[in-house]
C-alpha cells in the first residue's frame, strides 16, 4: 500500500507519523512545494521508522513521484493564525487545491485512488477537489467533523465517568463554526443520553450542554492560541480514516463528502459507512427540529462559501 501526502507542514508531518504507526502501509511519499521541508521531514520520519514498522518514506521532487499511490492525502495550505476562522483561509486555500488536484490526477489511477482532504475550510475544499478531480464523490473524502466528534466524545466521557469508546455521538454539518452537535442521537452504553444521565445521577442541564457546545466548537481556537496550530488530533483522525478504508472496515465515521442533488449539492459531515471504496452509505441521524434547522443553516453556509471561489 503506497500513500502520498501533499503538504508536509505541521499537519502533514503528524499525518505521516500516525499513518506510519498503523503498520498498514509499505511506502509513504511526501510532496511539498517547499522541497527542503519535504526532504527534511522524510529524513526525520525515516529515522523514526527504524524504531517501528518498516516503512519506506521518501520526499519526491515532483508529482511523478506519487505514481502508484492508492490514497492521496491533501494537507497543504495556510493554517489559521490566532483569531482567524477557517473561512478566512478560503481564497488562499482554494488556489492551493486548484494547483494540487489536477497534478495529482495526472499521476494516479482514477479508477482506484481515494483522495483524503484535510485542508481548511474543509467542506468547501472537498467540493472543489471533487469537481476538479471528476472522481466519484464517494472517493473524495474530507476528515470533516471526525475531530469535532472525537472532541465531543472526550468531553462527554470525562463528565460522565465512562470511556469515550462507550459513547456514540456525532458532530455533523460544517467542520467549522456552524457545526451541529446532534444531542438527539447520543447513546451511552446503548441508553439514550438523558436516560444514562438519570441512572448515573449526573445532571445534564442546559448550561452544561451549552458549555460542552462551546468547548467543542472552540477547541481548535484554544489549541492554536496555546501551541500555534493543531496537528496531533488530525493526524490520528486521518490515520483512523485511512485504516477504515484499507481494512474495508465499514465503520461509521462523520466524514465530509459531496452528496445531494440540484440546489442541495453540498459536502458536509454526516455519519457515513466507510470502506475500501470510500463512502458506502450516508445515514440520516435522529435530530430534533432545532438540530435539523441548524444542519440546513450549516449546509447553506458551506454552499455560499463554495459559490465565492
Ligand atoms: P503549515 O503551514 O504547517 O503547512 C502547510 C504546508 O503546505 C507547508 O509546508 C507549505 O509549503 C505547503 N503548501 C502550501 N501550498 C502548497 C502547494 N500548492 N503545493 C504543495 N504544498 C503546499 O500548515 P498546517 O498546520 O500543516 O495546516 C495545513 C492545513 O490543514 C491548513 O489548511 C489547516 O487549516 C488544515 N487543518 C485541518 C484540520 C481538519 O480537521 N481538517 C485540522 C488541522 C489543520
Amino acid at each position: 500500500m503506497k500513500i502520498a501526502i501533499i503538504g508536509v507542514g505541521s499537519v502533514g508531518s503528524a499525518v505521516a507519523t500516525a499513518v506510519k504507526n498503523t503498520g498498514l502501509v509499505h511506502e509513504i511519499v511526501l510532496f511539498d512545494r517547499d522541497s527542503i521541508r519535504a526532504r527534511a521531514a522524510a529524513e526525520d520520519l525515516g529515522h523514526a521508522a527504524t524504531f517501528g514498522f518498516d516503512v519506506k518514506i521518501n520526499a519526491v521532487a515532483n508529482y511523478r513521484g506519487i505514481r502508484g499511490s492508492d490514497i492521496v492525502i491533501i494537507a497543504a495550505g495556510a493554517n489559521q493564525k490566532p483569531g482567524e476562522t477557517r473561512t478566512d483561509l478560503l481564497q488562499n486555500n482554494a488556489e492551493v487545491v486548484r494547483d494540487i488536484v489536477p497534478r495529482v490526477m495526472a499521476n494516479v489511477d482514477p479508477k482506484r485512488v481515494i483522495l483524503i482532504l484535510v485542508t481548511n475550510p474543509l467542506d468547501v475544499m472537498v467540493m472543489l477537489a471533487q469537481k476538479l478531480s471528476n472522481l466519484p464523490p464517494a472517493r473524495v473524502i474530507g476528515t470533516g467533523t471526525m475531530l469535532d466528534t472525537a472532541r465531543l466524545r472526550t468531553i462527554l466521557a470525562r463528565g460522565l465517568g465512562v470511556s469515550p469508546q462507550s459513547i456514540h455521538s456525532y458532530v455533523i454539518g460544517e467542520h467549522g463554526d456552524s457545526s451541529v452537535i446532534d444531542w438527539s442521537s447520543i447513546t451511552v452504553g446503548g441508553l439514550g443520553l438523558d436516560d444514562f444521565c438519570h441512572q448515573v445521577k449526573v445532571p445534564l442541564t442546559t448550561t452544561v450542554r451549552e458549555t460542552i457546545e462551546y468547548r467543542v466548537r472552540n477547541a481548535a481556537y484554544e489549541i492554536i492560541r496555546g501551541r500555534g496550530a493543531t496537528w496531533d488530533g488530525i493526524g490520528a483522525a486521518v490515520a483512523d480514516l485511512m485504516k477504515c478504508v484499507i481494512n474495508d472496515e465499514h465503520r461509521i465515521l462523520t466524514v465530509s463528502t459531496v452528496s445531494g442533488t440540484g440546489h442541495n449539492i453540498v459536502a458536509m459531515s454526516l455519519p457515513r459507512v466507510v470502506g475500501a471504496d470510500g463512502v458506502i452509505t450516508t445515514l440520516n441521524p435522529k435530530m430534533s427540529a432545532t438540530e435539523s434547522s441548524a444542519l440546513r443553516r450549516s449546509a447553506r453556509i458551506i454552499q455560499k462559501n463554495f459559490a465565492k471561489i
